[in-house]
This record gives structure tokens, C-alpha cells and sequence, in this order.
């Protein structure tokens, strides 16, 4: 590919394409609105349209849509066009600034858990001016924030927003007491998306992987990701030519892929951006997601993003690197040269530290779906326990604090913050362990639990919110203090003693340290019904309405919207899996024994043999046969079941027990069954077929 730097942001309208074309006095307020967040005045914002308008249809767009992100986790869009009428037959293209702040939008098939009564199913959607807008096909974009008529946030957008502005008020007030006045803070956000690509034959051929983007059936294949043969292998020219296609149209859209590569299962794959403020991030997140899958299209192939789309291998996460740093370009998570650097450095630490400890739940619940249940804790991701790895040499600094000890042992003097300067902390060995939730990675922290589908601006608006929480909290100490250093340093000393059980360095796939996490008491939330639970606690709702992040009305629409959701998808899985069952495999299984006993008959009367094969094959298949049939006779009763509970919550439980249970029962019964028929007579590819289907 040539001239990728002329390429890379061609169909974004960016600060460079602004400066060129709106005239100065516009341009420099459209940088002030950007920087304070402020509102555009109509009149600039008349100007600014016009100019978008004209850059657009140069680009060949017709149509502009405000493109907003509802709960439904995905992105949502209505394309208008240019057109106006000339009055004389004919159009004029024609956009205002009116159209380019605010558009309303029929909101009422959005979910909105009870948020939006139907008298009031208008919602109206608002420019975010800090992720510029773009070109897709023959449209443009224009990212947005999407409300209700009463300005409850309908989406993930607003309340990201917001707990961007909380966690940038607390860092301000912390960066004072430090002398650093007005700096702008930041904070940046890189996601690593794990994605699989199997054939479009493959997805086609089988109705769960359709419908539900997962298999729900499937015998383990003779062959996985044993040998580890695959993970940074040689990628395959298919897909080596599917990437190409997507940088260049990430690239385009001024997403800074970095890195691909192949990844621990056969058919995975992993792709990189360079990080960078956090709502522009998410932004980039989401039309990677829906990139993957068109370009996937274009190649004959899927891009499945489900968080366990086959049992025996690994499934997809992403990776959700954070960190916090000034518009300077200053990482305040990177341990500095002088002690001031190194106190600050370990005031922000502390500031993590005591969020992930108190905030474990929301942390568990802000990536908690039915897809990511089947990951966290199966030995292939972290576990539901939320822990946090520091590394050896950090833990040590911390541990000599909280002891007012001699650090590391070497000589005498007591690390004495604010005045010593910290040892140096190798950055490499801080990064040596993949098991846990939340590490610590040199400069950053990598969430490591988000699940592959999921949008990450909910991890974000809990990260930012809690640390914003404990950045209050020192702020307050810190502000009225006399002796600054000393208030500092008994600060950090005391935080490190009361929120130290949260630091776990240890293996997080290894079975002993859900034990030894109770022991600590912390919690072990395994499943998104008993996660959710605690979304409403007294101190999570205190947490979001004292930032401003969530209202307690907003809070509870999203808990409703969560368990539904998490309801809907077990719902739809066990519908298709019945109809799979019903339709495909009983009868397939059925002919096929009855195959072995017409087989037997024959052979028993023409050659006089035993038929030892046929018959016990036959009564192995009819007993499993039996169960499928048991379990699927059933499965709709569990689910009509867990359909007439009132309570949302107690809905979801009888889900996770009663359907869930049920749906595995029924799949070991199936699997069983697949491994004794031949290929061609079973209805669906197998897992050999789709994960090495392509080439
Ligand atoms: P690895 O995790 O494989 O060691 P890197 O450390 O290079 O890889 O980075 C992983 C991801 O973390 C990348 O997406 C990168 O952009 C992101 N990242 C690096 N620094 C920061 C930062 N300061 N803030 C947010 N994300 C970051
Ligand atoms: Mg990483």
C-alpha cells in the first residue's frame, strides 16, 4: 500500500482539515469549544456546518447521520440527506448548524429501562465535538450523545463524557497540590480486540453460529490449540489480505492500528491500536468492531467477536489499556526521575489501588454479559475475582512504606516519600503476568476482563469514576494539610494498609486463589446475575450521582437493561438450540441408528455375525437419544419458567441455574452423539471444519 501517511485520516474532519477550511476566527473557537467543552454558538456552528457539507460531498457523501451509541452496546444511525428543495424542481445540498449540534430522534424501540415513558419517546442526540466527524461509504458522521427529552443519558456516550470531566476535576485538584496549575488532564485508553475468522460457508451452514454468534453444540475436535502452534504464527495469505484491507480503512478513518497477529486458538487473531483519549478510543473501538466484520464479509469470511464462539479452545477478550496523563504529553502513571515525580507517581498508584479495591463489583458488573461468563475464570482469562498486580519491585516499594521499613533491604536509610527518590523500577518485569485481572504494565494498567463484543466505554466509566472517587478523597486530605509531605506520605501509607488484599501477584488461574481471595474478602462474583446484584448497593449508587455520572433513576434503567439483555441472549440460545435439536440432530441421529440396525440385520442374516459394533453403537446412541429428547422436552418449560418470575433479577437466576444447566446437559448429550456419527450424516460442520476452514 502507498502513501499511507496521505491516507491516514483522509475521511476525517480533524483539527488539519478544520484549519484549512473554516475561517480563523471559527476555527479557534471550534479549539476552545473542543478543549472546555463548551457549546457551540449557532452562528459558528452555521459556519462550521457548511464547511463540513462542502468537505463531505467533495468526499462523495450525499447523507449525514448523527451517529450515537445506545444500550444495546452497538452503534445506532439514521441517514439524511443533503438535499433541499430549490423551489424551482431541482436541490440544493443544504446542512445547518441546527443539524449538525442536535437531532431528535424516535427513541422508543432504544431500550431504556423504564427511563422513557411512551408519552415522552422523543430523545435527542448532541454533538461530541472531541471525536471528530467522519466519512463511512456516502456518509457523514457526526459522533453524538444520545438523551431523552428529560436529559437522562440513553446511552454509553454521556455517561462516559461525564465521568471523563469527574475523574479530570479530581486529578486538577491533585495536580494543584503538586504546583502543576492549570494543566489540562487526560485520560487515554488503548483496546486490544481478539477476534476469530472462519468461512462465510461455515457460518452459513450452522444456525447458532448465525444466529447467536456461538457454537452451541460442537465435539471437542481431535486437534486445538495443544501445540501452541498457532500463536504468532505465520499468518495465513487470506487473512494476511483481510488485514491489509482493514488498516487501510481503519487507517482512513484516523484509527491508529498498530499491531496484528495470530492468537492462542486456530482462527484467532488479535489486533492493536495506539492508544488515545479515552472517548475518541471507544469511538475507534466500535467502528474497528464493525469494520472487521464488513472487510471479514468481503473475503468470504466472518468475524466472529463472541466472547466463547467454541468451547475447547480459548475464547476473545480485549484488552483494555488505561492510563492518565496531561494534554503535555505527561504519563502521571509512569514513576518519574526526581521524589516530587515519585510521590505524585505514587499518590495516583494509591488513587488506583483503593478504586479497584472498593469498586471490585462494579468493575466485575462493567464487563459482565452472558458471552463473557463463559471466559472469566475458565482458566483462559482472569477469574471473576477482581485482583490487582503490581509486580515484585512495586509491591516491595509499597511494602516498605506501609512498614516504614528500609526498602529492598539494602542500606539504611528508609524510603522517605517526597524527599528520596524512588529505586528504579524495571519496567519489562512488571509485565510478566497475564493472568491477572488488573496489572500494572510499566505506565499503564491493563483491565484485562472487558469481553470482545463489548463496548469499553462501560470499564471506562467505572475506572474513571472510582479512581475520580479516591483522587476526591486525597484531595480533601491533602488540601487543608500543614506539613504536605508528611500528610503525603502517612497518606499513602495508610491506603496501601487498608486496601493491600487486593494486591495479588500471584497465578490467577490457579485454583487455590478464589480460596485465598474469600479469605481476603474479596468478592467472587462468577456470573452476570450475581454481579449485577450489587449494581444498585448504597455505595455504588453514592459513587455515580456525588460525580455526576449516573443519576440513581439512570442507574437502575441500566441495571434493568443489563439483566434483561443477559435474559434475551440465554433466551434466543435456547430457542435456537431446540430448533437445532429438534429439526437436525434428533432426526439425523435417529436414521442413523436406525441405519445400524437395517446394517446389523442384514449381516446377521446373510454372514451369521454378531454385529457387536452395530448393536452397542445403537443402544450407546439410543440412550443419548434419549436424554436429548428428555432435556429438550423440558428446556421450554425451564425457560416458561424463568419467564413468570416478577423480579428482573430473580428471572436472570433462573436462567443461569435452571436453562443454563439444562442447555449443557443437552449440548454433552449432542457432542456425545457427534462423535459416533459419520461426518457427512451429521447436519452441521464440525469444529475441525470451521477452525481450520481458512487457508
Ligand atoms: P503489550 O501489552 O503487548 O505489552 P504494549 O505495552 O505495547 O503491548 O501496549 C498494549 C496496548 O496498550 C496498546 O494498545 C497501546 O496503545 C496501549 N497503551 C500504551 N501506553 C498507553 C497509555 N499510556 N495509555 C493507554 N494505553 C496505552
Ligand atoms: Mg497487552
Amino acid at each position: 500500500m502507498k502513501d499511507v501517511a496521505n491516507r491516514f485520516a483522509a475521511k476525517v474532519f480533524n483539527l488539519t482539515t478544520m484549519r484549512q477550511r473554516l475561517p480563523k476566527d471559527t476555527y479557534k473557537e471550534m479549539l476552545r469549544c473542543i478543549a472546555d467543552g463548551k457549546r457551540l454558538d449557532i452562528a459558528v456552528a452555521n459556519i462550521v456546518a457548511n464547511a463540513m457539507k462542502d468537505w463531505a460531498i467533495e468526499q462523495g457523501a450525499t447523507h449525514f447521520t448523527h451517529w450515537f451509541q445506545p444500550m444495546t452496546g452497538i452503534t445506532a444511525e439514521k441517514h439524511d440527506s443533503f438535499i433541499s428543495p430549490d423551489g424551482n424542481g431541482g436541490v440544493i445540498m443544504e446542512f445547518s448548524g441546527k443539524e449538525l449540534v442536535r437531532g431528535e430522534s424516535d427513541a422508543s424501540s432504544f431500550p431504556s429501562g423504564g427511563l422513557r415513558s411512551t408519552f415522552e419517546a422523543r430523545g435527542y442526540t448532541a454533538w461530541d465535538p472531541t471525536s471528530f466527524a467522519f466519512i463511512k461509504d456516502t456518509v457523514l458522521y457526526i459522533p453524538t450523545a444520545f438523551c431523552s427529552f428529560g436529559g437522562e443519558a440513553l446511552d454509553m456516550k454521556t455517561p462516559l463524557l461525564r465521568s471523563m470531566e469527574a475523574i479530570n476535576r479530581q486529578i486538577s485538584r491533585v495536580l494543584k497540590l503538586f504546583g502543576h496549575e492549570n494543566v489540562t488532564p487526560i485520560t487515554t485508553v488503548g483496546a486490544e480486540q481478539e477476534y476469530f475468522l472462519v468461512d462465510q460457508g461455515m457460518v452459513d451452514a450452522r444456525e447458532d453460529l448465525m444466529l447467536t454468534g456461538r457454537t452451541l453444540l460442537g465435539a471437542k475436535p481431535p486437534k486445538g490449540q495443544e501445540l501452541d502452534d498457532h500463536y504468532f504464527g505465520v499468518i495465513k495469505p487470506r487473512v494476511q489480505a483481510f488485514m491489509q484491507e482493514l488498516n487501510d480503512e481503519l487507517w482512513q478513518l484516523g484509527i491508529l492500528a498498530k499491531t496484528e497477529h495470530n492468537e492462542v486458538a486456530p482462527a484467532q487473531h488479535e489486533l492493536a491500536p495506539i492508544f488515545t483519549t479515552t472517548n475518541i478510543s471507544v469511538d475507534h473501538n466500535q467502528l474497528t468492531m464493525e469494520l472487521m466484520r464488513k472487510v471479514a464479509h468481503r473475503h468470504g469470511m466472518v468475524c466472529l467477536l463472541h466472547e466463547k464462539p467454541f468451547n475447547c479452545v480459548n475464547g476473545s477478550g480485549k484488552h483494555n489499556n488505561w492510563s492518565i496523563s496531561t494534554s503535555e504529553g505527561v504519563n502521571l502513571l509512569d514513576p518519574g526521575a526526581t521524589p516530587f515525580e515519585n510521590a505524585q507517581f505514587l499518590l495516583f498508584l494509591c488513587a488506583v489501588i483503593q478504586a479497584v479495591d472498593d469498586y471490585q463489583d462494579l468493575l466485575r458488573i462493567s464487563v459482565a454479559t452472558a458471552g463473557n461468563d463463559h471466559r472469566l475464570g475458565a482458566n483462559e482469562a482472569p477469574p471473576a475475582v477482581i485482583s490487582m498486580f503490581l509486580g515484585d519491585e512495586l509491591t516491595e516499594v509499597l511494602e516498605a512504606i506501609e512498614h516504614d521499613a528500609p526498602y529492598g533491604g539494602h542500606d539504611k536509610e528508609q524510603l522517605k516519600i517526597g524527599v528520596d527518590v524512588l529505586p528504579r523500577i524495571p519496567r519489562d518485569s512488571t509485565d510478566r503476568n497475564r493472568t491477572s485481572p488488573f496489572a500494572f504494565t510499566g505506565n499503564k494498567f491493563e483491565f484485562r476482563s472487558p469481553g470482545s463484543s463489548q463496548s469499553i466505554a462501560k470499564p471506562n466509566i467505572v475506572i474513571n469514576t472510582a479512581v475520580a472517587e479516591s483522587l476526591r478523597q486525597f484531595a480533601d486530605a491533602l488540601e487543608g494539610a500543614e506539613d504536605f509531605t508528611q500528610a503525603l506520605h502517612d497518606l499513602i501509607r495508610d491506603t496501601v494498609k487498608a486496601h493491600k488484599r487486593i494486591l495479588f501477584n500471584g497465578n490467577g488461574y490457579d485454583n487455590h486463589w478464589p480460596e485465598e481471595a474469600q479469605r481476603r474478602g474479596l468478592m467472587n462474583l462468577r456470573t452476570t446475575p450475581e454481579a449485577l446484584a450489587h449494581l444498585l448497593d448504597k455505595k455504588n449508587v453514592a459513587l455515580f450521582e456525588r460525580h455526576g455520572v449516573f443519576s440513581a433513576a439512570e442507574l437502575r434503567s441500566r441495571y434493568e437493561i443489563l439483566l434483561q439483555n443477559y435474559v434475551k441472549v440465554i433466551h434466543i440460545e435456547a430457542e435456537t438450540m431446540m430448533d437445532m435439536v429438534s429439526r437436525n440432530i434428533l432426526p439425523a441421529v435417529s436414521a442413523f441408528s436406525a441405519k445400524l440396525c437395517d446394517n446389523a440385520k442384514v449381516k446377521a442374516e446373510v454372514a451369521g455375525v454378531a454385529c457387536g459394533y452395530e448393536k452397542a453403537r445403537c443402544r450407546e446412541i439410543s440412550r443419548h437419544t434419549d436424554t436429548i429428547y428428555a432435556i429438550y422436552s423440558t428446556l421450554g418449560e425451564a425457560m416458561h419458567h424463568a419467564d413468570s418470575a416478577e423480579d428482573t433479577l430473580e428471572r436472570a437466576m433462573r436462567y443461569k441455574d435452571d436453562v443454563i444447566g439444562a442447555m449443557n446437559a443437552l449440548r454433552e448429550a449432542c457432542d456425545a452423539c457427534e462423535a459416533m456419527i459419520p461426518n457427512e450424516q451429521w447436519p452441521y460442520p464440525s469444529y475441525t471444519d470451521i477452525l481450520f476452514s481458512v487457508k
